[in-house]
């Protein structure tokens, strides 16, 4: 088949997780003018660009969550990232996903080894903190091996004939994946200000955030709204 894989990033993307894994902007459809002619079609007067007047109408309908205007942009990501990142992103039911398949391929095999390993929070059961105590490079390296010895499994199953769809549960959570995810404007604003917060787990968080700089200079003026 030609074409180029669907595991390497879009031109427009940022790293996360030190390198290992990214999102991407693969299309958006509408921009902040959208938006407010949106908002004003009910009295029929649209716009072609953004000026003062419009920023101000951008403004409130932010802050009094005036949201359906902001449905009618829609932008598709592509994400390589984890697959407990995957379990947590796949948790927002307003996107639309497709994933790569470990039922149909088993090559592009990656795991993700945390450049910083963290502590169990003693307060909070769901949270992390920094390190003070661990050895990283010994915990770091106690991980790498497991993902490595998951991997020998997983390919000594597929060699003695075993099928990928059930070799694959020896794979761990570490394993990289790749999906597309298409959101409107209005539930990736949700999204962001739940995965963007100290609430949420660090590698989630590095998504979000990169993903606001992604399209800061798409959408600058609600970004300096929102103090992204
Ligand atoms: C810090 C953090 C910790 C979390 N911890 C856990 C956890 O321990 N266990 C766990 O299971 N989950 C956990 N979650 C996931 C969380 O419960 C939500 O499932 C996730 O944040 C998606 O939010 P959402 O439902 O608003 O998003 P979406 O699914 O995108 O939905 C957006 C909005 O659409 C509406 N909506 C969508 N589908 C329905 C529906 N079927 N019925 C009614 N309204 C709907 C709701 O108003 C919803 O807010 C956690 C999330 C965060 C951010």
């Amino acid at each position: 088949m030609s074409g180029q894989s669907a595991n390497i990033p879009p031109t427009r993307h940022t790293m996360v997780l030190d390198g290992q894994g990214w999102v991407g902007l693969l299309e958006r459809m509408g921009s902040e003018v959208t938006i407010v002619n949106a908002a004003r079609v009910s009295f029929g007067r649209l716009r072609t660009e953004m000026d003062d007047r419009d920023e101000k109408l951008l403004r409130y309908l932010l802050e009094n969550r005036h949201s359906s205007p902001f449905e009618h942009v829609v932008l598709t990501f592509s994400v390589h990232c984890p697959l407990f990142v995957r379990s947590q992103w796949h948790r927002h039911r307003t996107w639309s996903y497709n994933e790569i398949s470990r039922r149909y391929t088993d090559v592009d095999l990656e795991f993700y080894v945390p450049p910083e390993v963290r502590e169990q929070a003693e307060s909070n059961r769901q949270a992390s903190v920094a390190p003070q105590h661990l050895d990283q490079s010994a915990v770091r390296a106690q991980i790498a091996a497991q993902n490595q010895a998951a991997l020998g499994v997983y390919q000594s199953l597929l060699e003695q004939g075993v099928c990928r769809e059930q070799a694959r549960g020896v794979l761990p959570q570490n394993l990289m994946t790749t999906f597309w995810a298409t959101v409107d404007l209005h539930n990736l604003i949700s999204f962001l200000e739940l995965r963007d917060s100290p609430h949420a787990q660090w590698e989630i968080q590095e998504y979000a955030r990169a993903i606001k700089g992604l399209i800061t200079p798409e959408f600058p003026r609600l970004a300096r709204i929102l103090g992204w």
